[in-house]
């Protein structure tokens, strides 16, 4: 009845199976694992939205120092990326 001669080597099977068989947006871990140590995905960069006085109040990217995205209308939109670098926006937790 015993499959597995230990612990480890069914963890490991537990393992490889998951790698080969959970999928994520049309790709196995494994394949994301392979692209991940290969560098193909950038980190992402997160930045804040600063306050600023230009003419208006705005706000810049912490990151690139560039002004966000300003409508007539509503004024400074706090966009989720930034629009110039695309910097990921935390509000302030
Ligand atoms: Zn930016």
């Amino acid at each position: 009845m015993a499959k597995y001669r230990s612990i480890t080597e069914m963890a490991e099977e537990i393992r490889d199976e998951a790698l080969d068989n959970i999928e994520y947006k049309g790709i196995t871990l494994r394949e994301l694992c392979d692209k991940l140590k290969s560098n193909e995905y950038v980190p992402v960069v997160r930045g804040e939205w600063k306050p600023i006085f230009k003419g208006a109040d705005t706000c810049e990217c912490s990151v690139c120092k560039r002004e966000g995205f300003s409508d007539s209308d509503y004024g400074f939109i706090a966009t989720p990326y930034c629009p110039n670098c695309g910097a990921k926006m935390d509000k302030g937790e």
